[in-house]
């Protein structure tokens, strides 16, 4: 049986396929510039050798209902798919479930309505969600349709991490609070990092850090999450491509009084210009990586800033879990750059915490790579992520939980 993972934006479906008896993602795409007046279809898919083959067009997709039609033609023609009864279920990515969804639901009417209540604390990501969701259930409707939640995995945060210090009404009345994103991410690589240290994950204390271009910390207790560095949006925390992470919240209020910034505006700069960008005018790491070994200043504080921001969490998870199993490196940066790693450890010896070089200069397969030298009393692991895959597995757990 096969596993469809949907990831729905407002202009663009990404998908993957996965056979569920092995979990081998045996094609994967994405329809882009829906709504534009060309658009962009690539699919990549297993053939009945084995043989990885490619096919991309740029055919118009007027909306999400023409993105999931030619998907599925797409998959069909290619042989990926057969009938639609072959597939089991289509788990959605969802980037905001709100204060309710601690765990992935299979999408009724109830589940659709909530959503929809949630917009507002997700606007740019939700819309694009619902119509993928609403498309396809028309497309499939014997197909259940499973919704998995950015934001699930850090439901176990206790009040003293989730609540802001504001007047209580905002939380109760406006719902703002610490939500954390990237959970599907953590939670992957926290059970691949239990695998790997050979212990139950409800035994196991780590740090983990997703470095994309999108970036966040979580601090990890005995499996369960308690601590993370996102917080009402995606803007809170660590240092990204283009978004500041935590600053005096008095900025945005000073923007406004003194040089007349409306929200747009300041919503635009600190989520848009502002990161590895506003500091050194590049938001690539590899870039910024390069600059800065050539002697760029601008550069080389971009990355300091980021590496100092990284100890800054590493630091405080620390003292909030008391003993650290593991940090866990992921995301594209967290997997490939070698020198964020080296910056964010730099120091850390008096923890416990000791890299090693040699190590840190490998490349991290699936299997994952381990940094920290044979005395480190913390683990130091590079696993890459696979969101879509654990998207794919909640989604058919979730599918045979409601079976049982
Ligand atoms: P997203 O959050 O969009 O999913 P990714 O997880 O793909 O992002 O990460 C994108 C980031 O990974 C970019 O900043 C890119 O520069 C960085 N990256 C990718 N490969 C490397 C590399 N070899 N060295 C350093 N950074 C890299």
């Amino acid at each position: 049986m096969k596993v469809l993972v949907l990831n729905s934006g407002s202009s663009s479906i990404k998908y993957q396929l996965f056979r569920s008896e092995d979990w081998t993602a045996i094609a994967s795409g994405m329809v882009a510039r829906i709504g534009e007046t060309e658009g962009e279809m690539r699919l990549e898919w297993l053939d009945a050798d084995g043989v990885m083959q490619r096919d991309q067009n740029d055919l118009a997709v007027p909306s999400h209902q023409e993105g999931i039609d030619f998907i599925v033609e797409t998959l069909q023609s290619h042989g990926v798919l057969g009938d639609v009864s072959e597939l089991s279920a289509i788990g959605h990515r969802v980037v905001h479930g709100g204060p309710h969804f601690k765990h992935p639901v299979i999408v009724d009417a109830d589940v659709l309505a909530e959503l929809h209540e949630v917009i507002p604390l997700a606007p740019l990501h939700n819309p694009g969600h619902l119509a993928g969701i609403e498309v396809s259930r028309k497309h499939f409707p014997s197909v259940p349709s499973v919704v998995v939640f950015d934001t699930a995995f850090h439901q176990t945060m206790p009040p003293t991490a989730y609540r802001y210090a504001i007047p209580e009404y905002l939380y109760t009345e406006h719902r703002i609070r610490r939500y954390g994103f990237h959970g599907t991410s953590h939670h992957y690589v926290a059970k691949r990092a239990a695998e790997l240290l050979d212990k139950p994950l409800e035994q196991c204390n780590l740090i983990t850090m997703h470095l994309g271009n999108g970036a966040s910390a979580s601090a990890i207790r005995n499996g369960r999450c308690v601590d993370t560095s996102m917080g009402l949006t995606p803007l809170e925390g660590l240092m990204m491509g283009t978004r500041c992470g935590d600053m005096d919240p008095a900025v945005p209020i000073y923007l406004s009084k003194h040089l007349g910034l409306n929200a747009e505006a300041i919503d635009h700069m600190l989520n848009r210009q502002s990161g590895l960008l506003g500091i050194c005018g590049v938001n690539d790491m590899r870039e910024v990586v390069r600059l800065a070994e050539r002697g760029n200043e601008r550069a080389e504080l971009a990355l300091g800033m980021m590496t100092h921001r990284l100890k800054k969490y590493i630091g405080a998870y620390y003292a909030e879990l008391g003993a650290v199993d593991a940090i866990v490196f992921t995301g594209g940066i967290g997997e490939n750059s070698a020198e964020v790693r080296a910056g964010a450890c730099a120091g850390l010896e008096a923890l416990g915490i000791e890299l090693d070089a040699a190590a840190n200069a490998g490349r991290a397969d699936e299997a994952g790579l381990c940094i920290s030298t044979a005395e480190s009393r913390v683990q130091l692991w590079v696993i890459p992520t696979n969101e879509e895959l654990e998207i794919a597995q909640q989604t058919l757990a979730t599918v045979e939980r409601k079976r049982r």
